[in-house]
């Protein structure tokens, strides 16, 4: 099967998904779930308003019903059922009358787009405010007031919705898929992100064994990740890699931002996802800002977290914005890049990964007959490239996480030239396969 046979499928789940009017909680995060729910045997968990997760508190249940601006004759100037961008996430309930001159700095425009309403958000401070266009900003500036402002709005104890669906590979070692469900109607960030996850969790569960186990998460971005990565402490201090799944759906480039770490292998292998399927991209150093890696890459867990995306966050202009729309993101786009990621767990799954199996000090090789009968004839060169050499060099770097052509790479030798060593050492029994 290629995977441009699932873009009629995706394109269904973009149209379906789009409307849902997602934030921090609510009904709509959890009838996404329950839409992902037709691909993959997602858990759902539901975790209490005012739950501590480490420096953060599980915020209030948040629900809308309707919004809306009116002037002194009744004609509604913006309508929330028109797009649910209008009215900032988590606004408090709001039933005023007002003039211009007190609606005036409660409404926010776009600073770039003139015809975007832009997405805001007011999490964590009791607040409310309506998004609009310029254009209906200097509609509303001009219509006679005063306005009827109303916000039909609920904040109240609730719960925050998070799913998850672990799929066992033979190792108990861990990939973490992790995707953001809390953007209302923008569709590259972040719902092109989740729909991905979805179908490449469907796609490595009808494949069957697999070498790794997956942990795909499908949670609020931020305290959605921090209340997971609370519950699930010991499970994600054990994982070595990420992957943060978003922005994966527009017409432009495609990039990746790297791991923390930039030596750590999981960085060359996607260059070498994009190197073979010949796509061009931009790299993107490690940088404290975006999204969920921030906190899978904390000091508590330090996951090597590495995000392929297509117009990423922060770099299109219609991000954060009611033009981030399906106009701008195509099933086909999404399709590309679930190729690249199919095409980097394939890489993870044949890597050939050795373990020195006598860690503990230098392995004595005379006793393995792996040492020249005449000791003290060896002056090793910096950086010689003898057999010996790279029997010390194999038992020193194969500690069960490098592959062998992780080893070669930092080796800058060819892996072909390792591989007959590596069989001697694993029949001497010195070295053993992961
Ligand atoms: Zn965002």
């Amino acid at each position: 099967m290629t995977v441009t046979s699932l873009i009629p499928e995706i394109r269904q789940y973009l149209e379906r998904l789009f409307p849902l009017n997602r934030s921090l909680t609510g009904e709509a995060n959890r009838q996404t779930l329950s839409i992902l729910r037709e691909l993959i045997p997602l858990s759902v968990h539901e975790v209490p308003s005012g739950t501590p997760v480490y420096d953060w508190i599980v915020p209030d249940e948040w629900a809308i019903r309707g919004a809306w601006i009116s002037d002194s004759h009744g004609r509604r100037l913006i309508d929330w059922a028109e797009s649910n961008l209008h009215v900032a996430s988590y606004s408090i309930p709001v039933n005023e009358t007002m003039d211009w001159s007190a609606l005036e700095p409660r409404l926010q425009v776009h600073p770039e787009l003139p015809d975007a309403i832009p997405y805001r958000t007011l999490y964590y401070n009791r607040d409310w405010s309506f998004c609009v266009t310029r254009g209906q900003y200097e509609t509303i500036r001009v219509a006679d007031g005063p306005f009827e402002v109303v916000i039909d709005s609920e904040l109240k104890p609730g719960s925050m919705t998070l799913g998850e669906f672990v799929l066992q590979g033979r190792s108990s070692e861990e990939i973490l898929i992790s995707c953001y469900i809390c953007h209302p109607s923008m569709a590259n960030d972040s719902l092109s992100g989740v729909i991905l996850a979805a179908f490449l969790a469907r796609e490595l569960s009808r494949r069957g064994d697999l070498k790794y186990t997956y942990r795909f998460v499908f949670v609020p971005e931020t305290i959605g990740a921090i209340a997971y990565c609370a519950f699930h402490e010991s499970e994600i201090k054990k994982v070595d890699i990420g992957l943060v799944i978003t922005t994966v759906g527009g017409p432009g480039l495609f990039g990746y931002k790297k791991s923390f770490d930039p030596t750590h292998p999981i960085n060359r292998l996607v260059e070498e996802t994009f190197h073979d399927a010949g796509v061009g991209h931009i790299t993107y150093p490690f940088d404290i800002h975006g999204s969920d890696e921030r906190q899978y890459s904390s000091q508590g867990f330090r996951v090597n977290t590495i995000t392929i995306c297509k117009d990423r966050y922060y770099e299109y202009p219609e991000y954060h914005s009611s033009l981030d729309n399906l106009d701008f993101v195509k099933a086909d786009a999404i399709t590309a890049s679930l190729d690249l990621y199919l095409r980097l767990i394939d890489k993870l799954e044949n890597r050939v990964i050795y373990r020195n199996r006598i860690p503990c000090c230098e392995v004595m090789l005379s006793r393995h007959d792996l040492y020249p009968a005449r000791g003290g004839a060896q002056r090793p060169e910096l950086g010689g490239r003898s057999e010996l050499d790279l029997i010390l060099w194999l038992l020193f770097l194969s500690d069960g996480r490098r592959s062998i052509d992780d080893v070669a790479h930092e080796l800058n030798v060819g892996a072909k030239s390792l591989r007959p060593i590596a069989d001697k050492l694993l029949k001497k029994g010195v070295l053993e396969l992961v």
